[in-house]
């Protein structure tokens, strides 16, 4: 599989994305809520670049691929602390037609937090179907399916330490 972005180039784009979001939620009591699984990558090299305070919290979030109701949205974990007094930043590897990242805005925003932004690594804007604005982004992509630092294919591929796009021949 051919690398689409290398080790650096990720380590670079963790870099910049983590100094904006130290300079903007400096002060401010911030919350990163990593969607399970494919963000796990991500969000452990994202921290360790911020160089400000923060917790941190897991969701697993599921879309009912099947379901006759698109965007309906099992949320398998949840939160159990309140939110009323964090700024949450949900941390996402890929944002795609939006279906499953608009549902786990909407949930979060019930639970009422100081305010609520999305940070993902990537993003394939042309596969929108639901709009879906991230407050910051890694890199965007075209329409291609890739794998490695986190995303998977049927659960593989999440060990390496770079992207690279899966073509037909490897599956
Ligand atoms: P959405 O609800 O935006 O369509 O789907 C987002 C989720 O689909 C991502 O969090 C990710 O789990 C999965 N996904 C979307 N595009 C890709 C891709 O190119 N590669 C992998 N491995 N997963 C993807
Ligand atoms: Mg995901």
């Amino acid at each position: 599989m051919e690398i689409f972005i290398s080790q650096a180039e990720l380590a670079g784009m963790v870099q910049d994305l983590a100094a904006q979001v130290s300079r903007d939620y400096a002060g401010k009591r911030l919350l990163l809520v990593c969607v399970l699984k494919g963000a796990f990558v991500f969000l452990a090299d994202l921290v360790r670049a911020l160089t400000i305070p923060c917790e941190v919290e897991f969701v697993t979030a599921s879309s009912y691929r099947n379901s006759t109701e698109p965007g309906k949205l099992e949320v398998l974990q949840d939160l159990s602390l309140p939110l009323e007094d964090y700024d949450v930043l949900v941390v996402d590897d890929i944002l795609d037609s939006g279906n499953t990242l608009s549902v786990m805005l909407d949930h979060l925003q019930s639970r009422n937090p100081r305010s609520l932004a999305l940070c993902a690594l990537l993003d394939k804007p042309s596969r929108r179907l639901v709009p879906v604005q991230a407050k910051y982004v890694g890199k965007q992509i075209p329409d291609a399916f890739v794998v490695g630092y986190g995303l998977d294919y049927a659960q593989q591929y999440r060990h390496l330490p770079h992207i690279a796009v899966l073509n037909d021949e490897n599956n």
